[in-house]
């Protein structure tokens, strides 16, 4: 099987239809995802109705999580928060419903899904560091973990040690567990603006990140346009 995996698309339809066209040519089989569907960018019911029709495993992210009233917006920065109440305003009722239904944990043909880590997920903490994921790998049960929400594309390995790669391919044929952190279709955080998602083939056993080039201007306009904070159209220009 072919997977695409994509994930923190925050409402960017730009980006996010820049990514589906490469997964088109990608010629996949199954798109997985893992969360943060809204907040920051102008056009969520959108993204939300794309997922719900495309995607064929989902989990929540935090800001869905907040969006949904499952969690305190306290939790949130100014600037995330703010786009979150927009959000609200915006959303249509069944893409409310549908971000509500979603788990915080899903398992997909032996692989499993979630937005920040399987150590009590409900908790958002990042896996920064290869403590973070070695606690995170004692809650893996099965070879491959998918995860989002740092933005930051890395894949963390674990055989004899946990270890780290900051690479666009890899070799998962080994016997080694992974934990795949998939990067940001909507909103990258590691200097490099194009959006970013991942491409796993099971039976080639390898891993791919892409990275594309899509119009930020055009997404920021529509971030100024929609009254959304400033600062959430720029930052996509400098990928942080
Ligand atoms: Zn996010």
């Amino acid at each position: 099987m072919r997977y695409a995996i994509i994930g923190d698309i925050h409402s960017n339809l730009t980006a996010l239809e820049c990514v589906l066209a490469d997964i088109e040519e990608q010629n996949v089989d199954s798109i997985l995802c893992v969360g943060d569907i809204v907040g920051y960018a102008a056009d969520p019911n959108e993204c939300v109705e794309i997922v719900r029709e495309k995607a064929d495993c989902v989990v929540c992210g935090n800001h869905d999580y907040g969006l949904t009233g499952q969690m305190t917006l306290d939790y949130f920065n100014a600037d995330a928060r703010d786009a979150l109440l927009w959000t609200e305003e915006q959303l249509y009722d069944d893409n409310r419903e549908w971000l509500k239904s979603l788990p915080l944990v899903a398992r997909h043909n032996g692989m499993l899904l979630t937005h920040s880590t399987p150590c009590h997920p409900e908790d958002f903490d990042y896996i920064q560091t290869i403590y973070d994921a070695r606690l995170a790998f004692e809650h893996l049960d099965c070879q491959i973990g998918f995860i989002g929400h740092s933005h930051i594309p890395v894949i963390f390995t674990e055989d004899e040690y946990v270890d780290y790669y900051l690479v666009e391919e890899f070799d998962v044929s080994y016997n080694q567990r992974l934990i795949i952190n998939v990067g940001s279709v909507g909103q990258p955080r590691d200097l490099d603006p194009r959006a970013c998602y991942a491409v796993l083939d099971d039976a080639e056993g390898k891993l791919f990140i892409r990275r594309k080039e899509y119009d930020v201007e055009a997404a920021a306009s529509r971030i100024l346009e929609a009254g959304l904070p400033e600062v959430n159209a720029n930052r996509l220009f400098l990928g942080r």
